[in-house]
């Protein structure tokens, strides 16, 4: 599942609940940057924000459908907006208004996924530098030589690639992990990723520590 929400607060209620209830969540705060996240990990389904800065929601859908007919669940605040999107006819789309029950969200969400038609063929793999990471299949390369990582180092490398060049904290780390096992300690996140860099060897470089701050992916294409 992917979230577009530009409230922190909301992403992450959502985020949390979804995750409760078994989805592999991501999330973004921009459609710009939703719509990298949508190329790269074909969501089953998009939860997605219609107030968000610069391209809004609506926006973002058209753009969307250009390569991706994952079914979209607006959240929307105002009425008038409903009319809109009922005027879209681009794909499966259905809407929530603001505020809504996580009852009635975990519904329309189900609803929404019996309507999922086919995956993306090129999704699922994406390219940073001389590592290739294949998020259907947990496998990444270096410079075309196989790597294996445990949950934990994927993980960490999943965030940092899904945060587009943002610099991660410790503590998010350990929350986008998505490993209940980890101990809410910041120095396993310190020992993962030199794990992590170990194993990425001419290809370390690629995540730079920022001091005081954490962990980031250099953003190289
Ligand atoms: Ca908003």
């Amino acid at each position: 599942m992917l979230i577009v929400e530009d409230e922190p607060d909301i992403s992450f209620v959502l985020r949390a609940n979804f995750m409760k209830d078994g989805y592999d969540v991501v999330t973004a705060r921009s459609a710009e940057h939703g719509l990298k996240l949508a190329h790269r990990r074909d969501p089953a389904v998009l939860l997605l924000d219609i107030m968000l800065p610069k391209m809004s929601g609506l926006e973002m859908l058209r753009e969307l459908r250009q390569f991706s007919l994952s079914p979209v669940l607006f959240l929307t605040a105002k009425k008038d907006e409903v009319d809109r999107i009922l005027g879209l006819k681009l794909g499966a789309t259905d809407y929530v208004t603001k505020p809504f029950s996580l009852e009635e969200l975990r519904l329309r969400v189900k609803n929404l996924l019996r309507r999922r038609t086919r995956p993306l063929a090129s999704a699922g793999t994406v390219r940073v530098g001389g590592v290739e990471i294949d998020f259907e299949r947990h496998e990444i390369s270096v410079n075309g030589r196989a790597v294996s990582l445990t949950p934990r180092e994927f993980s960490l490398l999943r965030a940092l690639v899904d945060a587009d060049g943002s610099v991660l904290s410790r503590e998010q780390l350990i929350s986008d992990a998505d490993d209940r096992s980890l101990e809410p300690d910041p120095r396993v996140v310190d020992q993962n990723v030199a794990r992590l860099r170990r194993k990425l060897g001419p290809e370390r470089r690629l995540i730079a520590t920022v001091s005081k701050h954490g962990y980031q992916m250099r953003r190289i294409s």
